[in-house]
């Protein structure tokens, strides 16, 4: 057996969200949406495995999807991409991860990563030989400086793993942060592995920016999608990897070898829904913003210390800001046994000198469901 992956604990959102079926606590732990799906998107997903998309696709995805990507991000993120060339569906955001990890790092390489950072990242790179270089980000803010930048980085940084905006922070880097760390990408000769699954639940008339975008990065990055993203459909798992075609090659290559390809009904319908006008992605961020509102002003109501949430579908809460001496392990343990809420404790998302006193909640439920878990809250403290 091989120590590293036999030797894993089971993901935190997979532990959680068992936790919430054994106690019927309500799950605001694991990041998924329970309503505001898309009708039309699921009606073509429908139609397209009755008409007949059920045999195996192109390899790098049916040209109706990549072209829809490539169309979708030139209009929406100024992003222009040859689809031919330049972008692979993969099974998930997971996948096209993986992918780059396998392609782009080898023995002994340093691969940066920012923490808290997705708890599917650093496995990976272990399993590549990739040597972890981590950068910590701190609460409130969770900014990233360029004394760490400096620190982080080396002449053997090969890679670096970003996510924009940013889980479970729900921070998004700023123009200067992402201007920053391209400086020291183009310096060092290094890729960013730049995983923007959040890239449209992003709140306030704010704006995604893709670091492909920075000077000198075009040719440096692997920018990563989820359409179960887009579309709150997370268990739908079709995702892509855009990037210039002499990265493409490789990405490629451990694209054919991991999964080949992806139900192409899905792609069909992830392909239908990129091609949505504005109005569609206006509604859905303003539907998840009033969400947020919602969540937020009833733990602040019952003297719960929220921290700000930019994008993404997560808000969280200090604990010792708000008076409770748990660390967050122990809380969310005690809040899921005891106040039948389901939470996720921050420190997961850490390897090393975690921050232990932030919980993170999804608001992407119905305000029932948002309602009752603040009923529960107000009764945890
Ligand atoms: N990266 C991040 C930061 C995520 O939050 C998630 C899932 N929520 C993923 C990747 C995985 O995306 P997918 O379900 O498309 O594999
Ligand atoms: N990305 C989701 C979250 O952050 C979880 C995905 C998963 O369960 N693997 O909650």
């Amino acid at each position: 057996m091989n120590p590293l992956y036999a030797n894993l604990p089971t993901t935190i959102f997979e532990k959680m969200s068992a936790l919430a079926r054994e106690t019927g606590a309500i799950n605001l732990g694991q990041g998924f949406p329970d309503a505001g799906w898309p009708r039309d998107v699921l009606e073509a997903g429908a139609r397209a495995l009755t008409e007949g998309y059920n045999q195996y696709p192109p390899m790098p995805g049916i040209p109706e999807l990549r072209q829809a990507i490539a169309d979708h991000y030139r209009r929406h993120q100024a992003v222009d991409l040859d689809w031919q060339s330049e972008i692979t569906v993969t099974s998930g955001a997971t996948e096209a991860l993986a992918a780059s990890v396998m392609a782009l790092v080898s023995p002994g390489d340093e691969v940066l990563l920012i923490q808290p950072m997705y708890d599917a990242y650093l496995p990976m790179v272990r399993q590549a030989g990739g040597v972890p270089k981590l950068i910590r980000l701190e609460p409130p803010e969770w900014r990233l400086t360029e004394a760490a930048l400096a620190e982080a980085f080396s002449p053997r940084t090969r890679v670096v793993l970003l996510n924009n905006p940013l889980n479970p922070t729900a921070t998004m880097f700023s123009e200067g942060e992402l201007a920053l760390l391209a400086r020291f990408v183009v310096e060092h000769d290094a890729v960013v592995i730049s995983d923007e699954v959040w890239e449209h639940v992003v709140f306030d008339g704010r704006a995604h920016s893709p670091i492909m975008a920075q000077p000198g990065m075009r040719e440096r990055t692997v920018k990563i999608g989820s359409g179960g993203k887009i579309f709150s459909l997370t268990g739908w798992k079709v995702g892509w990897m855009c990037a210039a075609p002499r990265l493409m090659h490789a990405l490629a290559r451990a694209h054919q070898f991991l999964t080949f390809t992806t139900p192409p009904n899905l792609q069909t319908a992830i392909a239908y829904g990129l091609g949505k006008d504005d109005g569609y992605f206006t509604a859905m961020r303003a539907d998840f913003a009033r969400s947020r509102d919602r969540l937020a002003s009833g733990l602040d109501a019952a003297g719960w210390k929220t921290l700000p949430s930019a994008g993404t579908y997560f808000l969280s809460v200090d604990l010792a800001a708000s008076g409770i001496a748990l660390d967050d392990v122990s809380f969310c343990d005690r809040l899921a046994r005891e106040g039948d809420v389901v939470a996720i404790p921050v420190s997961a998302f850490y390897a090393e000198a975690p921050v232990t006193s932030v919980v993170r909640f999804c608001f992407a439920k119905t305000d029932a469901t948002i309602d009752a878990a603040l009923e529960r809250m107000a009764k945890a403290r």
